[in-house]
């Protein structure tokens, strides 16, 4: 039977082995768990540049919609789309959508200099400001607003007091800040600010990241989970939904919000606007060990190597920050700046790719990673997955293969966190690409099996070709029948490697 690739568009065109550069024939299967989101942006969007991102260790790219034109993104996806060619792994495709965030108008000048205590006004007036007043677009924040609240500007560098509000209008003073210029972002700290989770913007550039055929969407500043529940209705099954919880809102609700999202980012960018900055680590603890429990891929982001934007070494701090997210468990690390705009992508990419490959062989990185073991829920395939992590340890077991049409039973088996490597056999481009997010799958397109006979086979063929399995080895395989039917696996098989044919 032929060996089915991954297609440069929507999973039509079939490329064979031989159509892929001699020297890049090797598949690239990673040796680790932890998986790398890269935001794509002027340092990275060069066709070269993207399949060396793709060799040094991204398993899913970033196109930030809060940066770059539609002809930006294309252009991007289309040279990923190339780049999963010539590595011959799948990779995703996250679409980040700016969401609802809220900025100030212009001013006259561009900016202005703060005092403290200084007054000054912000109102729906569309005029240049200055001085004394400035715009601020968004009259429902007005009418959330009382004395006494704050308003916290330029990513919390600035702190206004409101002294007095109206419908269209807020009197405030300056509690901290010496500087405020044009289009700065705004944050409301506390309650549920009464807007709707995406703009006209976020509707457009949602319309377009479908038709490119982007594999993840994510929304950004998600405060409940009815805004999942929108982004979910419009995608409607053409991408899997990424939350990212930025607001203290969104902390509140994390539960309710997984109900809705096939994913969650720990946004700690904009979490640390407004929460204070003891309060992000235990933020990101709470959300990866929720996200966890879920059986939802997390990704943990925002100023990982920050400072591998000017310099091509990381500082120590920044080190032990990648390696206590891989210690945790989360499922991917994301590079924003770092790759998007920074003076050494590739660098802070192999940088990432080495701290979790060293975390990954330390001898306590799997009792740390797995201190609070997820219980089974009442899912049918748990008591599958359960029974084979634990089969394939007792069995000493080069690695499991799961058959996955949809994905589920795959998220369901990395959820048990298991040590052998798991190799997510699906006939479905799609579920390939969703799946490369998730922690510890190596995600591979095959053909849907018709017999056990075929099962085994494929199963065993796939871990050799993978490099996950040896002749001689054992293969556990996870499988539902009938087969070809999406539902819950029901098969688990031990098979040894010289069953190739
Ligand atoms: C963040 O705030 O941490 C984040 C990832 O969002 P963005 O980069 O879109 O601001």
């Amino acid at each position: 039977r032929c060996h089915r690739m991954l297609s440069t568009g929507h999973g039509q065109d079939e490329i064979r082995p031989g159509c892929v550069e001699k020297e890049e024939s090797a598949r690239m299967t990673r040796a680790r768990r932890a998986r790398i989101v890269a935001t794509i942006g002027p340092a990275s969007r060069e066709p070269g540049q993207i399949k060396a991102l793709a060799k040094a260790g991204v398993d899913v790219f970033r196109l930030n919609f809060s940066h770059g034109s539609h002809d930006d993104h294309a252009a991007a996806f289309k040279a990923i789309r190339g780049a999963e060619l010539a590595i011959r792994r799948p990779l995703g495709i996250l679409a980040d959508l700016q969401g609802p965030k809220l900025r100030l108008g212009r001013f006259a000048d561009c900016s202005i200099s703060l005092q403290p205590d200084q007054p000054l006004r912000l109102d729906l007036d569309t005029t240049p400001g200055n001085d004394s007043r400035v715009g601020m677009p968004h009259p429902e924040i007005f009418r959330a607003l009382q004395p006494g609240s704050l308003l916290l500007l330029d990513d919390g560098k600035v702190r206004l007091r409101v002294e007095k509000a109206g419908d269209d209008f807020c009197e405030t003073v300056v509690e901290a800040g010496d500087r405020l210029s044009d289009r700065k972002g705004v944050a409301v700290p506390g309650g549920t600010i009464p807007i709707s989770a995406l703009t006209d913007k976020d509707l457009e550039d949602l319309a377009f990241a479908l038709r490119l055929g982007v594999d993840w969407v994510a929304l950004s500043f998600v405060q409940r989970a009815s805004d999942m529940a929108e982004l979910k209705k419009l995608v409607a099954g053409r991408a899997a939904c990424l939350a990212k919880i930025e607001k203290p809102a969104a902390l509140e609700h994390l539960d309710s919000i997984l109900d809705y999202s096939d994913g969650v980012m720990v946004a700690r960018g904009d979490l640390g606007v407004e929460c204070l900055p003891e309060e992000v680590p235990v933020a990101q603890k709470t959300i990866v060990r929720a996200a966890r429990n879920r059986g939802v891929p997390v990704i943990v982001a925002t100023q990982m190597l920050e400072s591998m934007t000017a310099s091509p070494a990381p500082t120590r701090a920044e080190a032990s920050d990648v390696a206590n997210a891989v210690y945790e468990g989360a499922d991917a690390l994301m590079l924003s700046a770092e790759t998007a705009a920074g003076k050494y992508p590739i660098e802070a990419v192999q940088v990432m790719d080495r701290i979790m490959e060293r975390v990954e062989s330390d001898p306590r990185w799997p009792g740390l990673m797995d201190a609070e073991h997820a219980g089974m829920d009442d899912v049918d395939a748990d008591a599958l997955v359960a029974a084979a992590r634990k089969a394939a340890e007792a069995a000493s077991t080069a690695c499991v293969v799961v058959f996955t049409t949809t994905g589920g039973t795959a998220r369901r088996m990395a959820r048990e966190r298991p040590l052998q490597p798991v190799v997510a056999l699906t006939p479905s481009p799609d579920t390939a690409r969703r799946l490369a997010l998730v922690w510890g799958l190596e995600p591979r397109l095959g053909q849907q099996p018709a017999t056990l006979e075929d099962v085994t086979e494929d199963a065993v063929r796939h871990a050799v070709d993978a490099g996950l399995a040896s002749p001689g080895q054992r293969v556990l395989i996870l499988a539902g029948t009938p087969f070809g039917a999406p539902g819950a696996a029901n098969l688990l098989r031990l098979a040894h490697a010289p069953s190739i044919r």
